[in-house]
C-alpha cells in the first residue's frame, strides 16, 4: 500500500460511515499524514491504536498502514503546550454521545490546537463552517456556549481560564474591550487540503 492512500479523496470514495464524520477524519488524516503515515500520532496526538479504530472504522482500507506503525508509536502531549491535556479533558467532558469518535476528534482538536493556522485550516477543513457543525455535532453542550461566535481557539482557552478562575480579558465585557478583533475575527482563509471538496449537509 502506497501513502497515497492518505489522500482526502481516496480517503473518502474508499471510506464507510456517516459523511460529515468520515469527511472530517478524512481532512485531519489527509493533511496531517502528507508526509506519510509514520507522522500521523504526533500531528494527530492519537496513538497507534487510536488510528487503527479511526481507519477500522472510517476507513478500513488503510487498516495496513495504521498497523504497521511502531507498536510504541505514542500520542505524548508537546511537553511546551501545557494547555492540550486541559484542552482535551474540556471536550471529553462535553461529548454529546460519547462515542469513541468524540475521543478521537477531541485528541485530535486539543492537538491542532497548538497549530499555527486557524484551527479549522490545521484540522484540514474545507470551511470554518465545518468546524461550527463539528463542534455543534459532537460537543454540542460546549458549542453552546460560543453565544457570540468567537474564535474557536480564543473560546477554548477562555473557557479554561474560566473553569480555572484566571481572569484573562482586560476588559469587563466584549463591547468595550481592544481586543474585539483579536478574539472575533471571521478566521477567513483558504484550506490547507487543496483537494478536498465541501460535502452537503446531511
Ligand atoms: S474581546 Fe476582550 S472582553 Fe471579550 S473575550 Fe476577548 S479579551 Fe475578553
Amino acid at each position: 500500500m502506497t501513502e497515497t492512500a492518505l489522500r482526502y479523496d481516496i480517503l473518502v470514495s474508499a471510506g464507510r460511515g456517516d459523511p460529515f464524520d468520515r469527511h472530517v477524519f478524512a481532512s485531519a488524516l489527509a493533511l496531517a499524514g502528507g508526509t506519510g503515515a509514520a507522522a500521523l500520532p504526533r500531528a494527530l496526538g492519537l496513538d497507534r491504536q487510536g488510528l487503527i479504530g479511526v481507519a477500522a472504522t472510517y476507513f478500513p482500507q488503510v487498516l495496513p498502514l495504521m498497523e504497521a506503525l511502531p507498536a510504541d508509536a505514542g500520542s505524548a502531549s508537546d511537553p511546551g503546550a501545557l494547555e492540550e491535556d486541559d484542552l482535551r479533558r474540556l471536550l471529553l467532558d462535553h461529548r454529546s454521545r460519547g462515542v469513541l469518535a468524540e475521543n478521537w476528534l477531541a485528541t485530535i482538536i486539543a492537538r491542532r490546537s497548538l497549530g499555527p493556522n486557524h484551527l479549522w485550516q490545521d484540522l484540514g477543513l474545507t470551511h470554518r463552517s465545518e468546524l461550527g457543525r463539528l463542534m455543534h455535532r459532537h460537543f454540542a453542550a460546549l458549542a453552546a456556549c460560543n453565544v457570540h461566535d468567537m474564535k474557536w481557539k480564543k473560546f477554548f482557552y477562555r473557557q479554561l481560564c474560566e473553569r480555572d478562575g484566571v481572569l484573562i480579558c482586560k476588559a469587563p465585557n466584549c463591547t468595550v474591550c481592544d481586543d474585539v478583533h483579536h478574539c472575533f475575527a471571521p478566521e477567513a482563509g483558504e484550506p490547507l487540503n487543496v483537494l478536498q471538496q465541501p460535502v452537503s449537509r446531511t
